[in-house]
């Protein structure tokens, strides 16, 4: 039957399934999975040999368990290797598992830290994406006739072209705007097409909060958006985010997802601002979610509120899929039903594994620094930077943070304001950071994701 557009669901079936069943389901592929995996990618057999392995050898999740992880540093290292011995990053060393004549797009990460890391994709990865990201705007009500803006970098990240053809296959219109031609662009290109929903960066929306009157004469509640989906880095789980961001864009629904993601995605179900219960794990039926102990790679259980690090296996994958793949981002597991009657888990993205910081002792994430930060705009721009002089994890105290004051705050505010803030950072982050005071506007907006750590390494 044709799908209607008063349907809850974009795949019921799925998306109703209950533990067992997607468990069951996920095995089955899981099983051909490695047995393509094991003959396509030299990596992936190398990593059945250590274990002492083949893939017929994977009888339960137990064993499945035994296979070693892999990073993003060896996908890294081979797609160089690759490139050095014959001429291109796709050879049978790497996770790419297809020859090149398979492969219809490419999709790559920022690479801020040396050569960006490449996915390739066939034409199935590129049909089970798009299903994948119409499941998932399906959910929160983007129906035919909504037009999504993407104001996300477009060039080459997943939240880019991929998100594009999501879009548009869940039949909504895509308005591939980028935020890569600055804010002034975005907003003209806002008030030109008028858009129901909106794709930012949750810096780059509050920065088109700050922005919106002086770039085009009118606040940014009046632009008419219904949604606004922060991506890309965390923000949209930060309640005082969201608060800031549903006002500032007169009511709009403030709805955290996964940016892109391949074949993990997520989507938080419509909440308001107040409350954050986390994403529904939308892709199960492609993907296998584990958690693991950040030290020492074993398996946690996948309980109500356990946190980890994630690791991902992509399911019915040909480019390049991950296996038991863990790149650092530590997750809280929530198995709390959900009234929209989709089973499976719902999940929190706590940071990354290595922008931990230890200082004396106390385990601090950039994140709950920020949020504590924007408990006290507009007395702050809600701005900062977390300065260190050596990459981290361990922290000499004083933790130092560059932060901008808010407008009109002066001298005598900033030192009562400063008070206050050491007062609550030490109760609920249990730290005394240095603040260094700067005025509003200085520290630079990024479009891309924003650093919230900055080092100063010493000459
Ligand atoms: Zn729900």
């Amino acid at each position: 039957m044709a799908r209607q557009v008063t349907d809850k669901y974009w795949d019921p079936k799925v998306e109703t399934m209950s533990a067992d069943e997607i468990a069951a389901l996920q095995f089955e592929r899981l099983k051909k999975q490695l047995v393509y995996n094991y003959n396509n990618s030299l990596l992936y057999k190398s990593k059945f040999e250590q274990a002492g392995m083949k893939p017929e050898d994977v009888r339960s999740w137990e064993d499945f368990r035994r296979i070693p992880i892999t990073g993003k540093d060896e996908q890294k290292r081979t797609q160089e290797e690759s490139t050095a011995e014959l001429g291109h990053p796709f050879g049978p060393g790497t996770i790419t598992c297809v020859p090149q004549d398979k492969i219809v797009r490419l999709n790559s990460t920022s690479g801020t830290t040396g050569t960006p890391t490449l996915y390739a994709l066939t034409q199935n990865d590129v049909n089970i994406m798009n299903e994948l990201h119409a499941r998932r705007l399906w959910m929160v009500g983007i129906r035919p006739g909504h037009r999504v803006l993407q104001g996300l970098s477009l060039s080459m990240f997943t939240g880019g072209l991929p998100l594009s053809q999501g879009i548009m296959h869940s039949g909504a219109c895509a308005v591939p705007v980028g935020a890569d031609g600055g804010t002034k662009r975005v907003l003209d290109f806002i008030e030109i097409t008028r858009p129901h929903a909106l794709f930012t960066t949750p810096s780059f929306a509050q920065y088109v909060l700050e922005q919106c009157k002086k770039l085009i004469g009118k606040e940014a509640s009046e632009l008419g958006l219904q949604w606004v989906f922060p991506v890309g880095e965390p923000g949209a789980g930060n309640i005082e985010v969201r608060k800031i961001l549903a006002k500032g864009f007169g009511g709009a629904h403030i709805c955290d997802q996964t940016g892109g993601g391949h074949s993990f995605q997520g989507a938080e179900c419509l909440e308001p601002p107040e409350v954050y219960s986390g994403m529904h794990f939308t892709s199960a039926d492609h993907c296998i979610l584990e958690l693991l102990d950040p030290k020492t790679r074993k398996n946690i259980d996948m309980v109500d509120g356990a946190v980890g690090e994630m690791a991902m296996t992509f399911l019915e994958w040909e480019g390049t899929p991950f296996q038991r793949y863990a790149y650092g981002d530590l997750l809280q597991i929530s198995t709390t039903p959900c009234n929209c009657g989709r089973t499976g888990i719902r999940f929190k993205i706590v940071g990354r594994a290595d922008d931990m910081l230890i200082v004396k002792g106390v385990n601090v994430f950039p994140e709950a620094i920020k949020k504590e930060i924007l408990k006290f705009v507009p007395r702050v721009t809600g701005f900062f930077k977390i300065l260190l002089d050596k990459p981290g994890p361990s922290v000499t105290p004083p933790l130092k943070i560059r932060i901008e004051y808010g407008q009109g705050i002066e001298g005598k505010d900033i030192a009562a304001l400063e008070e206050e803030m050491n007062k609550a950072f030490k109760e609920t982050v249990r730290i005394n950071p240095k603040f260094i005071w700067v005025a509003p506007e200085s520290i630079p907006r990024e479009t891309k994701k924003t650093k919230l750590i900055e080092i100063t390494e010493a000459a």
